[in-house]
C-alpha cells in the first residue's frame, strides 16, 4: 500500500477488506455453471435495512429466487420494471413483499424532499415514500404489483412485516 493510499479514509478500507473478501470467494467457486432463472420462481421486494438477512431469513440457498431492495422495500416503477423483466424473461410466477420493524422510513416525511432542495438547490424527481403505518404499506405495496399491467402473474402476491426483535414474519392481510 501506498503512502497516500494508507492516508485514505477509512470507507475506502472498508471496501479493500470486501474485495479481499470476495479473493477468498472466488478462490473456492463451484457455481459456474449455474441457471439464471431463480428456481423458486419467486421474487422478493424487500427493504434494503442491514438488520434483514433475506438468505438466512427464509432459509435460501444461491439461486432460488430474485431479490429486489431499496429504502423501504417500495413497489417504485423501477422495482416494476425489475418485476417486468423477472417473470417475462425469467420466470418467475410469485412475488413476495417484506417491510419490517423500526423501518428507516417510518422516521421521516416528505419533507425529506424539501430539506434535501433547500441543501442542493434541485428537488429530487422522486417521492420519498415515507410512511408511518408498515401494515398499510404493505397493502399499498401488494396492491401495486397486483394492478400493474406490466406483470403476467399477480395472482400470488403476498405480504409480510419482518420483525427485527424476533426474526419472524408476520403476514399481512390483502385490504
Ligand atoms: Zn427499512
Amino acid at each position: 500500500m501506498t503512502t497516500s493510499a494508507s492516508a485514505s479514509s477509512g470507507s475506502e478500507g472498508t471496501i479493500d477488506r470486501l474485495v479481499e473478501a470476495n479473493e477468498r470467494y472466488a478462490s473456492s467457486f463451484a457455481h459456474a455453471d449455474m441457471d439464471s432463472k431463480p428456481a423458486l420462481k419467486v421474487a422478493v421486494v424487500a427493504c434494503m435495512d442491514a438488520r434483514v438477512d433475506l438468505t438466512a431469513v427464509l432459509g435460501l440457498e444461491l439461486g432460488d429466487i430474485h431479490t429486489l431492495r431499496n429504502a423501504g422495500g417500495v413497489v417504485t416503477d423501477d422495482v416494476i420494471r425489475s418485476l417486468a423483466i423477472s417473470q417475462r424473461a425469467l420466470g418467475t410466477r410469485s412475488v413476495m413483499l417484506i417491510h419490517h420493524s423500526s423501518c428507516g422510513m417510518q422516521t421521516i416525511t416528505e419533507d425529506f424532499r424539501h430539506e434535501l432542495e433547500l441543501e442542493v438547490g434541485q428537488r429530487p424527481v422522486w417521492p420519498v415514500e415515507a410512511f408511518k403505518d408498515v401494515d398499510q404499506d404493505v397493502r399499498q405495496s401488494m396492491e401495486r404489483v397486483r394492478t400493474s399491467p406490466f406483470l403476467l402473474h399477480t395472482d400470488d402476491v403476498r405480504g409480510f412485516v419482518y420483525d427485527v426483535k424476533t426474526g419472524r414474519l408476520r403476514e399481512i392481510d390483502p385490504a
